[in-house]
């Protein structure tokens, strides 16, 4: 785990407001966490973590790429990741069920956010794994692959299907 030992912040000495810390994520980093769905990867994350006198707030934001097969043409790409997010971690030895509120041990000393930092990234990764081929050079996704599915939704579009004449006479289109 000593990769992650950069991201142990030692919240007791810590004075009072908003630190700043950046990191830098890459295949090492997610090598830490057994099973991690991401690997190759090219990920900044920036970390206000400020200290008030009566919990941690930490902002998060997540900006990179990340190696990811396309769902539409299969090819290996690097997905551009982002997102923002915020957790709230209050020290108490009475945990309580409150959504989006982490309650540490009272006695700790050290907080390492890199499982929050994980937990983040892996949000950010979108549901639909798709790029937008236009905007990078050259591009990452299987042109040969995005042009027969072209040409097979242009197909599909001229095809007449009975079923969707009846749903677009039903919906009054
Ligand atoms: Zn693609």
């Amino acid at each position: 785990m000593a990769t992650l030992n950069n991201f142990s912040i030692p919240v007791r000495g810590l004075k009072s407001g908003v630190h700043q810390y950046n990191f830098h994520l890459d295949s090492t980093f997610f090598a830490e966490f057994s099973k991690a769905p991401i690997g190759e990867s090219d990920v900044n994350v920036h970390l206000d973590f400020d200290k008030r006198p009566d919990m941690f707030v930490l902002d998060v934001d997540v900006q990179g790429t990340v190696k990811a097969e396309c769902d539409r043409c299969l090819a290996d790409i690097n997905l551009p990741i982002e997102g923002q997010y915020q957790l709230i971690i209050k020290l108490s030895d009475h945990e309580s069920e409150v959504d989006e509120v982490v309650y540490l041990p009272a006695e700790t000393t050290e907080i390492n956010v890199a499982k929050y930092i994980y937990e983040f990234v892996g949000l950010s990764v979108p549901m639909m794994k798709t790029y937008d081929c236009q905007n990078d050079t050259p591009p990452p996704c299987d042109q040969a692959v995005l042009a027969r599915l072209a040409k097979e939704e242009e197909e599909q579009k001229t095809t007449n299907n009975p079923i969707w004449d009846e749903l677009n006479k039903l919906s009054g289109n």
